[in-house]
């Protein structure tokens, strides 16, 4: 498919979920997004009808005054007119709420859990697997409807894939073990109650281990027959909630199916482009992988901004005892591993054809 140029004008988007964390997240990141301009914020019963400014309880930065202005609606086709929705809903209602947009021809980029494993439904990193948004036909002639719906990864299945997907091109991975270090503001807002997270660490995030062992198989799957088919690669994941702020930190030991050494794994990484279908989109940061050799990094305090929030800090590259060759991932999740990782696939879908706009 050839690539159509950027936009004349800014597309007037949606978001639904548009109060909560992530889709503060979506209003920070769009407020001066080159191709998209937010035109509608949506939320639950509970804030409809107010203005922006009094429904979110805003935790960054300065509202920009033009959302603040705004009311909220509710999340129903009829109450919102654009063509492009993102939603940050939460997954208890996306589920069908992201389906009533579709079925009425709206392309949803969606960061919730409820369509993520479906074959027919993208789940799209743009640098790792662009061609799987082929398989919006065949979502359109299952679900006979002319919008779709497309998906980003769990925040730590994101960060996981992004720094498996170069070594994964090269030299084949067979199995992972991972365990991760998740940032509070990945459970939203209020999220974790302070008086169990401060000082603490807790072993435990509800479904989040299932998530991470089948999201990875399939972001780094490949199309067949129309549908999305998952890599073979076993995954094994232990997640753990931790006090910081923003930012996941991932350790994983990786089999090979090729033997390779950490060297050989490093230049691997640092030398990858990824798909270039994804180079020249504006949310594409510069670099999507950064290789430090600093023997204490990457650290999310220290790198979660790299790259706009949008690029993973890979470190710590060395052998392992066990299987092949272990490392550390980093990277933000409320931009890379959801506000932002939606908004660069839509930049990819319009690219491609599938979103109106001059
Ligand atoms: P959150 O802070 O709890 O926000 C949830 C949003 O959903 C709010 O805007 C809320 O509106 C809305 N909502 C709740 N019930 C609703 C209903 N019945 N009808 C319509 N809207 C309703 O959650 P979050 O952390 O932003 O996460 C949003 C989604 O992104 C979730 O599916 C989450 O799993 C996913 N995600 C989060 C992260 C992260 O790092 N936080 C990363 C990746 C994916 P009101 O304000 O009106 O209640």
């Amino acid at each position: 498919m050839t690539r159509r140029n950027p936009p004349q004008q800014r597309i007037p988007v949606a978001v639904l979920g548009a109060t909560g964390a992530v889709g503060q997240t979506f209003i920070r990141l769009l407020e001066n997004h080159a191709w998209f301009k937010v035109a509608e914020v949506a939320a639950s019963e509970r804030s409809a009808g107010k203005s922006y400014a009094d429904a979110a309880h805003w935790l960054e930065g300065v509202m920009p005054a033009d959302v603040a202005s705004m009311t909220v609606v509710e999340c129903k086709p009829e109450a919102v007119t654009c063509a492009l929705v993102f939603s940050a809903l939460d997954s208890s209602v996306a589920g069908d709420v992201e389906c009533s947009f579709a079925r009425d021809g709206r392309i949803v980029c969606s960061n919730a859990r409820n369509h993520r494993m479906e074959p027919d439904v993208p789940l799209l990193i743009p640098e790792i697997n662009a061609p799987h948004i082929t398989v919006i036909e065949a979502q359109r002639k299952r679900l006979g409807w002319k919008g779709a719906i497309v998906t980003n990864a769990n925040c730590s299945s994101t960060v996981a894939a992004l720094a498996l997907a170069p070594i994964h091109a090269k030299f084949g991975v067979d199995k992972v073990f991972v365990a991760t270090m998740q940032a509070v503001s990945g459970a939203g807002y209020p999220g974790v109650a302070s008086l169990d997270i401060l000082g603490n660490v807790i072993p435990f995030i509800d479904g989040e281990e299932p998530k991470l062992q089948a999201e990875i198989a399939k972001l780094l799957g490949s199309v067949n027959g129309g549908l999305i088919e998952s890599a073979p690669i076993r995954v094994t994941a232990h997640t753990n909630r931790v006090p910081v702020e923003h930012g996941h930190t991932v350790c994983m030991s990786i089999g090979l199916k090729t033997p390779a050494t950490p060297e050989q794994v490093s230049d691997a990484l640092a030398n990858w482009i990824g798909d270039t279908a994804a180079v020249g989109l504006p949310s594409r940061p510069t670099h999507p992988i950064v290789v430090t050799t600093q023997r204490d990094r990457p650290q999310p305090r220290r790198d979660v901004g790299l790259g706009a929030g949008m690029t993973v800090t890979v470190g710590r590259i060395r052998p392992d005892e066990l299987m092949d060759v272990k490392m550390v991932a980093m990277g933000s999740n409320t931009i890379r591993g959801a506000a932002g990782g939606a908004i660069l696939n839509a930049e990819l879908l319009f690219t491609k054809g599938y979103i109106p706009g001059a």
